[in-house]
């Protein structure tokens, strides 16, 4: 049979033009895709909000927004960013702004100076000729202050009377388009207008973001395609109400990764409902965990490890995939210190013959453990050979020293 040339999928080349630099980190070009994230503090709370910016920067958020939404918030923004800095996180922040953002910006100046990037939703500044002017002061703040802006379109709160207006348009045509396309038309054009209004008003082009969310995830792939057809700007990616944990993750990988795959997003935010006390840090790890499953970047070594079935007997090999991760994750600060490159480590801990010496094998170092019936022994693999086999009581923790070695052979400096 005649071999078929399979297509490279291993591709995300995007295709943006224009760079905007948000504080010291670039978003757009082929530069990394910016991991972000957004605080669910009361900004008027200067000590709490500084602290979840520090928690969600430390998980790895490259940008971090705060809603800035009554005078109290915007008086307190000052501090906040002071404390953030104190504690030595550099990560910009970026302040959410609705209704207000115009009279907030002009009335609390140093929270101008001191915020990196403002988010405006061009549904939520106004109506009418109002519209335009409270968007032309934010748009002259952010000019006065050398900041770039992100409008940001969300389809809960899309610009009515831009919607009235294509809706009617759309009634008169010969062969109209359904309401939900109307509905999408429109996310793109509000953020296209706006980007036009902003430049209209001097904001430099390579000072833009646009974001167009909705929380339908074939929606939102068909909005993003029709909005990276139509400009260069730089996109934040994100499913917007993502929802609650397995719901919310899901979703927000499948949406964010059909459009990644297609070289669309230049920054993304996950945005999961925490569960109560539940760890907002999390959304930063599922943006990385996309970009990791994608190849785009990597920010942990990967462990692959299969799911176990009727041929692993016991919890060990659950156990041991879970110690290996441990063992990672405890180590990881120390090894990114010493060890550059190393989190594009793949560790494979399997459950049985049948695909354990296979992945181990695929992986750079991977332990295939004793399914039922078969020898209690454990061959480990690295670069792909059969290294040792392991056995007795100990194969945990001396899978875990050859880990430590075989990290300090392959990335020492
Ligand atoms: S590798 Fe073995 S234990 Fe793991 S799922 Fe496959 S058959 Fe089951």
């Amino acid at each position: 049979m005649p071999l078929i040339q399979i297509e490279d999928t291993r591709r995300h080349e995007r295709r943006r033009s224009i760079v905007c630099h948000v504080g010291n980190v670039p978003v757009g070009g082929a530069h990394p895709v910016v991991v972000q994230s957004m605080t669910n503090t009361d900004t008027a709370d200067a000590t709490a909000t500084a602290a979840q910016v520090v928690l969600l920067a430390q998980a790895g958020s490259e940008l971090v927004r705060v809603t800035v939404n009554t005078r109290e918030a915007a008086a307190a923004v000052p501090e906040m960013v002071r404390r953030v800095r104190d504690q030595g996180v550099v990560a910009p922040i970026v302040g959410d702004f609705h209704y207000n953002g115009h009279t907030l910006l002009t009335e609390y100046p140093e929270c101008a100076r001191l915020l990196d990037k403002y988010r405006i939703n061009p549904g939520n500044v106004g109506v009418g000729e109002k519209h335009d002017d409270n968007f032309r002061r934010m748009i002259e703040v952010a000019l006065a202050n050398a900041k770039p802006v992100r409008i940001g379109v969300n389809w809960g709160s899309l610009d009515r009377a831009l919607l009235t207006s294509l809706m009617d348009e759309n009634a008169r045509r010969a062969e109209p388009l359904s309401d939900r396309e109307v509905v999408l038309e429109a996310m793109r054009e509000s953020a296209l207008r706006s980007a036009d209004l902003a430049e209209l008003f001097g904001q430099p082009r390579d000072a833009i973001i646009l974001s167009a969310k909705v929380s339908d995830v074939r929606d939102l792939v068909q909005v993003y395609r029709g909005l990276a057809a139509s400009c260069d700007y730089p996109l934040h990616l994100g499913l917007t109400e993502a929802g609650l944990s397995t719901k919310g993750i899901v979703a927000t990988a499948a949406a964010l990764s059909v459009l990644l795959f297609d070289g669309i997003g230049d920054t993304i935010r996950t945005s999961l409902t925490p569960a109560p006390g539940g760890d907002r840090a999390e959304e930063v790890r599922v943006c990385q965990q996309v970009l990791q499953s994608l190849g785009i970047r990597h920010f942990t070594p990967q462990v692959t490890s299969c799911p176990g079935c009727g041929r692993t007997t016991s919890t060990f090999f659950q156990e041991l995939a879970a110690r290996v991760t441990g063992h990672i994750t405890t180590r990881l600060a120390e090894w990114r210190e010493r060890f550059p490159g190393v989190e594009q480590l793949n560790v494979a801990v399997m459950g049985c013959v049948v695909n354990g010496p296979g992945e181990s094998k695929h992986a750079d170092i991977g332990i295939s453990l004793p399914g039922t019936g078969e020898d209690p022994r454990a061959p480990v693999y690295v670069d792909g050979r059969l290294a040792v086999t392991l056995k007795g009581d100990a194969i945990a923790e001396d899978f875990a020293k050859l880990l430590d070695e075989y990290v300090e052979r392959r990335f020492k400096r």
